[in-house]
Formats: structure tokens, sequence, C-alpha cells
């Protein structure tokens, strides 16, 4: 497979061989590595919560990225960092990336904690800001993106240029929200633009209505690639039912030159039309609790007490449906927490909603809020 390097490439296709290909394809053209250089892999990883919900990146691909850079005789680091009030080992351990990067020897960093400046660029203001970036990711000699393909309450959407965030110290993450992020994104990007090699949004499973974690899955089986990280992240929105232009971001980027988001695509296999589904909008959202919980002594005691899971909404038994056999629902649960035939069991409940969403019978529904604050009262108390 070669491709155009004018156009961004999109794959539209169910057969796992067939994506690990057309990925292997896009590296194989657009990175060139050196022999013992360090590569930095920056997936979506912003909550606990497996890639079937949509919200973080596929263990495949992370594992077919890393494969390809370690067959060049580099090396991956895996630089990604869960949103302000989740834990990091809960995040590894949910999506299963630790025993990813246990199995392919893959460093793993929380690119929250050890940070480097990174400054305005050369010829810029002398007083722009300064952000805090992960060393790991600022001292590789390139960076491939992995991000999501999804809806986002504050930004729209969610795909490269917001997933950029992720390598952001707390207290950056925090003053992003309270700036409003647009402005501060495009900044990110335009800094870190020459280190980022290439960008596959993975949309196998995407998620739209509330996200970047709160939305719903909806299976595409689309991959998006090309080394314009703003021409890719256009095609993503178009794909999603959303005009790049309504998306601030992305629209500042192009306006700035560091990117088109007019570029065309090209769909694989040749021939097949663009795969475009309105996706349900995300719920208007002042962006007040974001500001809140990531004020970073909050959220601190917020991950000390692993609140990102407790303060999910979880499933309850709908009385309206008594005596119910939860088989297709159980069946979805990726933590196993139902059990036969009718029994939820909330330590393991990761308040994924997928058994919710499967429930055609209604006999799962999400809890009250009465219901709500008691689990998590009472799981705070056990802990
Ligand atoms: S019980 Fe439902 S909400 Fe909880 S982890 Fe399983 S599928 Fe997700």
């Amino acid at each position: 497979m070669t491709f155009d390097e004018t156009r961004t490439h999109v794959l539209r296709s169910p057969d796992l061989e067939a994506q690990r290909a057309f990925v292997r394809a896009l590296l194989d053209q657009f990175v060139r590595i050196k022999t013992k250089s360090v590569i930095a892999i920056k997936p979506n990883l912003c909550a606990p919560l497996p890639a079937q919900t949509g919200a973080t990146t596929e263990l495949w691909l992370i594992e077919e990225v890393a494969r390809w850079i370690r067959e060049r005789r580099a090396k991956p680091v895996l630089v990604e960092a869960p949103s302000h009030i989740h834990d990091y080992d809960q995040v590894m351990d949910i999506t299963g990336v630790r025993d990813v990067c246990k199995a392919l020897d893959i460093e793993m960093v929380d690119s929250r904690v050890t940070t480097m400046a990174l400054r305005p660029l050369k010829h810029d203001d002398a007083d722009g800001r300064v952000y805090h970036v992960g060393m790991a990711a600022l001292g590789a000699d390139g960076i491939i993106c992995l991000p999501k393909l999804k809806t986002h309450n504050r930004t729209e959407v969610s795909l490269g240029m917001k997933g950029l965030m992720g390598l952001l110290s707390w207290p950056d993450r925090h003053d992003f929200h309270r700036r409003g992020v647009n402005t501060d994104v495009v900044e990110l990007y335009r800094r870190l633009r020459s280190r980022i090699k290439l960008t596959i949004i993975d949309g196998i499973t995407a998620m739209e209505g509330h996200g970047p974690t709160s939305g719903k899955p909806v299976s595409m089986n689309v991959l998006i690639g090309g080394t314009d990280l703003v021409g890719v992240d256009a095609v993503g929105c178009h794909i999603m039912g959303f005009e790049p232009e309504d998306v601030d971001h992305i629209r500042l980027a192009h306006d700035q030159g560091l990117g088109d988001m007019k570029r065309r695509w090209e769909v694989h296999p040749a021939g097949t039309p663009l795969p475009v589904r309105p996706f349900e909008r995300p719920r208007p959202d002042s962006g007040l609790r974001t500001k809140i919980i990531t004020f970073p002594p909050l959220s601190a005691a917020l991950r000390a007490v692993r609140f990102g899971v407790s303060g999910r909404t979880k499933p309850v038994l709908n009385p309206a449906v008594p005596g119910a056999v939860l088989t297709d629902e159980a069946a979805v649960c990726p933590t196993d927490a139902i059990e036969l035939p009718n029994r939820i069991v909330y330590e393991r409940c990761i308040g994924c909603g997928l058994c919710i969403e499967a429930s055609t019978s209604k006999a799962l529904i999400p809890e009250s809020a009465g219901h709500k604050a008691t689990r998590v009262l009472r799981e705070l108390i056990k802990r």
C-alpha cells in the first residue's frame, strides 16, 4: 500500500489484519527513525475505561506501533497521563495497557510527573507562556500520536490536537481549562508540531454524545492517518458530522498556517466513500465543574480516593423488570462485574455503562442520584 503524501488517509474495515496492515504501511511511508533513537507513543488514555467504551486507544494499535519501532532497533516509550482526577496506575491496569507494555518491554511514563519547560518558539514574543510538558515526550526523537475519534463537552471534538493536553503537567491542565482550552491547545501544538512524526486516529470504536468519557460507544471501524495533524483532525470532524470550521481549535490552527483543514482525503479500499455518521452532540457544558476539579489540590485529593471510578454512574437492577437474567449485559462487561443471574459486584464495576447500552430489556438502568450518593459515600468510607 502506498499513499499520496498530499492527502489524509482513511481506512474503513472491520478486519483486524487490514487495520494492522494500514497502520504499518503508514509508518513505513511517513516515519523515518534512526537506530537507537527514542520514540514517544502518545495514545489517549484519559480515563480508566477500556477501548470498547470509545474513550481510550485500542491496545492492538499501541502494540503494533511499538513493535514497528522495536523492529527498527529504536526504543518506544509510552507517554501519556489520564485527566486530572484519575489515578495513573488504575488507568493503566483497567485499560490493559500495563500488560501490553510489560509484554513488549515498553517503558511507561506518567507525563504529569516529570516535566520540562516548553518555551515560546524562536522569534516569538519573549513574554509568551511557558508550558510544562512530560520530559519523556520532549526528550524523545519523535512523537507518534494515537488519539481517539470522539466528541468533547468543551471543545466539540477530541482528536489529535486536543489529545496533546495529555502531555501536560497538572497545573498546566488546570490553567488550560481556566483559560478556555482552545488557544492554548493550538499554541501547544504549534510548539510540538515539528516533533510529531505521524498521527493515526483510532476510530475503531468511537464515542458520541457527552465525550470525552461519558458518551456512548459507536462502532465505526475507521482509522485516519497522516502527517498534517490539522488535516487529520478535520477528516475526523467530517466523519463525525462536524464542520472543521465550526471547531475553534481546528479553525484557529488552520488560520495560523499550522495545517490544512481543507486537505483532501483518500479512503481505502479505493472508491469507498468517507464513512460519515452524524454523531450525537455533547450536552451544553459551562466548564465550571472541570475548572473546579482540575484545581490541583482538589484533583490530588480525588485521585487519592480514586474518585474517578467511584464517582461514575453505575448500573442498578430495574425494579420494573423483576427476575431478569443478565446474560447479554454480563457478556459486554469488561471487568466481570456482573454475576449471573443478576448480581452487580460494585467493587469490580468501573461505571463504563456498556451493560446499560446492551440491556435491550432495560433490566439494568443508571442508578439514581440518591443511590449514587449513598454508594459513593460507602465506597469512600471503606477506603
Ligand atoms: S457492570 Fe456495567 S458499568 Fe459496571 S463495569 Fe460492567 S459493563 Fe461497565
